[in-house]
């Protein structure tokens, strides 16, 4: 009896010793979201300084890509997916516009400021996918070095870094 207890009292050390030193955690790796089935949001905008159709206020369908990199954390991921696309869906069914755009003002008047999302440039693609990767980045744990995201417009137009 004595015999059988030593052993497994050392067995359930020797567990608790392979879980802190886990070989997976702090390995690098990619995770990528979206680029087979892309996470999709309805938003609307309008560039203020266009000389064309889109400084008219209108919508897209927009489609996203997230790749993030980093360091395997001890839950096993680098990046808790819903985290990312909970971001993301911030700009669903909101119209984003430029600061000093008098839209602004005008959906305030009409009780819908929280249905605007001001930045500090014009709501393009690009400019998107850069805001995009700033709020993921300050969003994610520190063990992840590297956020790039795509967004596009429409089959046409896509914007953002090499994914
Ligand atoms: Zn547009």
């Amino acid at each position: 009896m004595t015999n059988s207890t030593a052993p497994r009292n050392h067995e359930r050390t020797t567990d608790v010793a392979t879980e802190t030193t886990s070989p997976t955690v702090g390995t690098h790796r990619r995770l990528r979201i979206g680029h087979d089935r892309p996470i999709r949001i309805s938003t609307g905008h309008r560039l203020l300084h266009h000389d064309g159709k889109c400084a008219r206020p209108h919508g897209h369908n927009y489609e996203i890509a997230v790749t993030v990199e980093g360091e395997l954390t001890a839950e096993g991921w680098v990046a808790d997916k819903g985290d990312i696309t909970q971001i993301i869906e911030e700009w669903d069914h909101v119209f984003l516009l430029e600061a000093g755009d008098p839209l602004v003002e005008a959906f305030e008047a009409a009780g819908d400021a929280d249905g605007v999302v001001v930045l500090e440039e014009p709501p393009t693609a690009e400019v998107m996918s850069v805001v995009l990767e700033e709020k993921l980045r300050k969003a994610l744990p520190e063990t992840v070095t590297e956020v790039r995201v795509q967004v596009s417009e429409t089959s046409e137009l896509c914007g953002g870094g090499a994914i």
